[in-house]
């Protein structure tokens, strides 16, 4: 995979040293065990696969390089470019204004922006709205589009299911920059439809099976469907895409529960009239980030941390998985760890932030699952363990666990 040139600071020389150690052994990553880093009285067990991804990589490098390449321009980036507060804040610093919000909110009026003003397209992508709005300005998009391409292969497949006149049906979260784009790339095709969870979808094929109304649909889907969408014949051939960063079982449940109910309705001879039989559109970064979460639940811990930024949605779903078996605590920083006793942190399922007393467990040795998002500086997840090693009292040097690596 392509080595990009990315600042320094967000390279890591203990978690992604590891990371790195660990790809050199394996580089087809045929061993999602875990690395364990034995410190003595604390064990933090790492993720084979974390972090940075190929499309942020990709985007963080555009970025930069368009902030050197035009120090007297405006540069904007449409939203935030990848959903990391601390790479974000940094690219602020350097003069980088937002245009939006990452739920679209608008914080610069579009009649600001000038022809000679750069614009960046972050690794989600933007909408064919917004794409045609900026040429319109007269602004060159392309120049520095960061627009991943594992997303862009969502938006090829979405075509090639419009073009064979399937209806598409998007597993993603509706106000996600990606799934907005995805959602107005598919519509451009055929009609369009997001549903966010097994209980969307389960409507939906209610819909389908003649036991919702129409009007039911509209209602329920409000904003979610694309113009134009007549439930009555947009409803009988489909197929299924989605979000590069959703759970993986779970878009295949979704995609097995329509299938099955295209079945019910049309009968198993008619079922490929109806139904596009094809894999889902995760890229490789989600589907390796979630393997390695569940050889994480293979050990036994005490507790996992995983860091990242909160509305990352491939963040959230790591988290998900791993507290199925452990107390877990989503940090965007390791300024949310206030002492050994207190731990502020993102209660994912409620969405609110808290705090959690006593949240280390005081024995020894102490196992602490150690993971983050693909949009998260592995030298954040080093600045985490570094803190914790702090209220460790006799923890083996850093050095000397990385020369046991290094020796390996
Ligand atoms: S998570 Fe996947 S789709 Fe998103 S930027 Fe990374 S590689 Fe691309």
């Amino acid at each position: 995979m392509k080595n990009f040139d990315i600042p320094s600071y967000y390279r890591s020389s203990i978690t992604g040293r590891v990371k790195e150690l660990r790809k050199q052994t394996d580089p087809r990553k045929q061993d999602f065990t875990p690395a364990t880093m034995d410190f003595g009285p604390v064990q933090f067990h790492i993720a084979r696969h974390f972090g940075f991804c190929y499309g942020v990589e990709n985007a963080i490098e555009i970025s930069y390089k368009a902030l050197e390449e035009n120090p007297d321009k405006n540069v904007y980036l449409l939203s935030q470019m990848i959903h990391n507060q601390e790479v974000n804040n940094d690219l602020v610093s350097r003069g980088i204004k937002f245009i939006m919000d990452t739920d679209g909110t608008q914080f610069i009026p579009w009649e600001q922006l000038k022809p000679e003003d750069i614009v960046i397209v972050p690794a989600f992508g933007t909408t064919l709205e917004i794409e045609e709005k900026l040429k319109t300005i007269g602004i060159e998009v392309q120049r520095y589009n960061t627009t991943c391409p594992f997303v862009e292969k969502v938006w090829k497949r979405s075509a090639k299911l419009g073009e064979d006149s399937h209806t598409i049906i998007i597993h993603g979260k509706h106000n996600h920059e990606e799934t907005r784009a995805t959602f107005s790339h598919s519509s451009k095709n055929a009609p369009s439809v997001i549903v966010k969870n097994m209980a969307e979808t389960e409507f939906l094929c209610d819909v389908i099976k003649g036991k919702k109304t129409h009007e039911d649909f509209f209602q329920y889907f409000k904003g979610k469907y694309s113009d134009g969408f007549d439930p009555s014949k947009d409803l009988k051939r489909v197929g299924v895409v989605n979000q590069t960063t959703m759970l993986a079982t779970e878009t295949q449940a979704i995609a097995d529960f329509v299938k099955q109910t295209m079945q019910a309705v049309y009968g198993e001879a008619e079922l490929k009239n109806h139904f596009a039989d094809t894999r889902d559109t995760l890229c490789y970064a989600t589907n390796d980030n979630q393997d390695a979460t569940y050889a994480l639940l293979e050990e036994n811990a005490d507790i996992a941390i995983v860091v990242g930024g909160y509305n990352s949605s491939n963040t959230s779903h790591i988290v998900e998985l791993c507290e199925r078996k452990y107390p877990t605590y989503f940090i965007n920083s390791p300024n949310e760890i206030i002492g050994e006793k207190l731990i502020n942190h993102y209660d994912y399922p409620n969405h609110k932030h808290i705090t959690t007393d006593s949240w280390l467990p005081k024995k020894s040795p102490t196992k602490i699952v150690l993971t983050s998002g693909a949009s998260c500086p592995d030298t954040l997840v080093d600045q985490v363990l570094l803190k914790i090693l702090t209220y460790f009292e006799g923890a083996k040097s850093v050095e000397s666990v990385m020369a046991e690596f290094e020796n390996q």
